[in-house]
């Protein structure tokens, strides 16, 4: 049956967040093999842009307290693999560097109460931590992640405004990828069309992904809203594994899986085999104590569908 799909990308770019995004807010240590073991059949089922780590405080979270050996293990294993890892600060990124990542994920809230709790700064102050970034690790590429863009759990509504402020400070610090993350997980598809459009418009050169959490079961409906606008890029995990430590009541990510499944039965194209992806998937549930939230483990699958 061909149906019309003129409005959506042929192409959707799936960057994997769950050995970071979800990995850190799981309580108990993930042994660093069993870490690179579900990396590597990720990336045997065809996932290639990858959030591996996070470069934090082993104090803050001391679950990434090998991100330098996963990063190292992980660059030497897939020299090809679009490996990126979180850093906080300069710090962060210059162990990174080291580690041979090249390109990172840097964090500022839209909202000045989420920054506060969740990187003890100001905006301003995370601002200028970007700044420095840019200017002592210039080799290094940096995508801006802008949490509660479209709500906050502490100040609730998130005005666009504040969302537009960082991305042309982004700009003027030389960022071609605008992550706009839904740490909460309460936007609703008209929500995320209209910032979507409203922020190709304003800044046709950057690169837009977006990070929405499921936490309400609207994250399917959100990407398609988002596809329906142009967006090709989106961030997803590994069993709909998440959270934020700093947002109370946040919930898993929108499931890798689940994703490849609307896409192939869409038949839009992402690289990725749902068959051995799911491998890794049941890797996830024997040896992380979580709980998976994604769709695609339990549901019932038909010879020939
Ligand atoms: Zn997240």
């Amino acid at each position: 049956m061909e149906l019309p799909k003129k409005m959506l990308p042929d192409n959707i770019t799936i960057i994997e967040v769950g050995p970071r995004d979800g990995f850190q807010n799981v309580r108990d240590f993930i042994d660093t093999e069993d870490k690179v073991r579900i990396i590597e059949l990720m990336q045997e089922a065809g996932v290639r842009a990858m959030e591996v780590t996070s470069f934090v405080h082993p104090k803050a979270i001391p679950q990434m307290a090998d991100a330098r050996e996963v990063a190292e293990r992980i660059r030497k294993r897939f020299p090809d693999l679009r490996m990126i890892a979180l850093v906080p600060n300069e710090r962060g990124a210059r162990n990174a560097f080291d580690c041979g990542v090249r390109e990172v994920s840097y964090v500022i809230s839209a909202s000045e109460e989420h920054n506060l709790a969740n990187v003890k700064r100001t905006i301003t102050e995370s601002l200028e931590e970007l700044r420095r970034i840019r200017e002592r690790v210039p080799d290094l590429a940096v995508r801006l992640d802008i949490a509660t863009a479209f709500g906050c759990p502490y100040a609730g509504e998130v005005p666009k405004e504040k969302v537009f402020l960082l991305i042309e400070e982004a700009v003027r610090a030389g960022i071609r990828e605008i992550v706009l993350c839904d740490t909460i997980g309460i936007a609703h598809p008209l929500q995320v069309a209209d910032l979507v459009e409203k922020v190709q418009e304003r800044y046709p050169q950057e690169t837009f992904t977006m990070h929405l959490h499921n936490t309400r079961g609207q994250g399917l409906a959100n990407i398609f809203a988002a596809m329906q606008r142009g967006i090709a890029s989106f961030e997803t995990s590994v069993g709909g594994l998440g959270g934020c430590p700093f947002a109370p009541g946040a919930a898993g990510n929108v499931a890798t899986e689940d994703l490849v499944n609307l896409l192939d039965y869409m038949k839009i194209g992402h690289g990725i085999r749902q068959e051995e992806f799911l491998k890794a998937v049941a890797c996830v549930k024997e040896r992380v104590h979580a709980n998976l939230t994604g769709n695609m483990l339990r549901a019932c699958r038909y010879e020939h569908i």
